[in-house]
């Protein structure tokens, strides 16, 4: 397939690199050109702005947030201002409003708008180990089959509406950190009555917390390795507040996440923007008067 793919930071590099090892033929285009060195010299071709490097059958995004996928999309030379848009997926975590403003100015301009949210941090991108969720049309996700085959190891569709896809990973997001907030209090409380985090981890994860968040995040409380940021703080702040408009328009009271929202805010405030999102936990830790 020939495929564009908008937006080389760390996510979207490592997957525009397994794109292209999977043997599509691949159309790069990144606000900063440099990141796009590195797949021009295996073979990728670098576009001029995102309109040329959405040619192709398929064009993916991998953007920040709301205001990068609008200026890509809306923008001067942006997606949507040629005549026929190809089918453009989103790979970003935006919210349910751009998503659904998406669609319908897709709809208007003759192109076609998927949703595909990703669960994995960059390790799990560069492995092709990511898991897709999904949301459009049927016939539209079968065309975005080889793309989700090339980038992660199961795609799960979750409607044919793309903000569905966006509700079920916002939620997602939600939940780990609000299960990075919970172990972060409980190896504090047991951290202050002299058990070892480490040994507190081993006992949570070989019984009953065993899944991937509880031992990959747990591992990361335990030995505090904050940074380099896998998932900047500032991105996680990003998902809470979309979290949070989303409850809003929904009428879902979610108190949890009003405490998250708090502890990302004195973790970018007291250890600055570069901090991973699990840095939390210094902040509960430094609350208890630990660290
Ligand atoms: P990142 O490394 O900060 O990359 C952000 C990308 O957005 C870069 O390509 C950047 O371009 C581009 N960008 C930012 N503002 C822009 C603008 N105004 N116009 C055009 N391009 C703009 O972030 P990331 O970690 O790859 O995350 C990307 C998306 O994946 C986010 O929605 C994030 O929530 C989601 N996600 C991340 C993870 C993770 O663990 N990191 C996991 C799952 C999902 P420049 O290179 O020019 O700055």
């Amino acid at each position: 397939m020939n495929i564009g793919f908008v937006g080389l930071g760390q996510m979207g590099h490592a997957i525009a690199g397994n794109v292209l090892a999977a043997g599509h033929a691949l159309t790069v285009w990144n606000r900063s050109p440099d990141k796009a060195d590195d797949l021009v010299a295996k073979g990728a071709a670098r576009a001029a702005s995102p309109a040329e490097a959405g040619n192709g059958d398929i064009v993916a995004t991998m953007l920040a947030d709301d205001a990068a996928l609008e200026a890509v999309c809306f923008g001067e030379n942006g997606l949507l201002s040629g005549e026929s848009p190809a089918l453009h997926v989103s790979l970003s975590t935006i919210s349910l409003q751009l998503a659904e403003r998406l669609e319908q100015a897709y709809r208007a301009n003759g192109g076609r708008f998927v949703s595909a949210p990703v669960f994995g941090r960059p390790d799990a991108a560069a492995a092709a180990k990511l898991f897709v969720v999904a949301a459009g049309q049927a016939d539209d996700l079968v065309r975005c089959q080889p793309l989700f085959d090339a980038i992660g190891q199961r795609t799960f569709v979750v409607g044919d509406k793309p903000s569905q896809a966006n509700v079920v990973k916002l939620s997602g997001n939600f939940l780990i950190m609000a299960s990075i907030e919970t172990m972060a209090e409980a190896l504090t409380l047991a951290a202050k009555n002299g058990v070892e985090r480490a040994a507190m981890m081993e006992v949570l994860t070989e019984t009953l917390f065993g899944g991937l968040v509880h031992r990959n995040y747990g591992k990361m409380l335990v030995e505090e390795s904050y940074r380099p940021a896998g998932f900047a703080a500032p991105l996680g702040l990003k998902d809470m507040r979309l979290v949070g408009a989303a409850a809003e328009a929904s009428r879902v009271p979610m108190p949890v996440l009003g405490v998250v929202r708090d502890h990302l805010l004195s973790a970018i405030a007291r250890e600055g923007e570069d901090i991973d999102w699990s840095g939390i936990g210094k902040i509960i830790a430094a609350d208890a008067g630990l660290g």
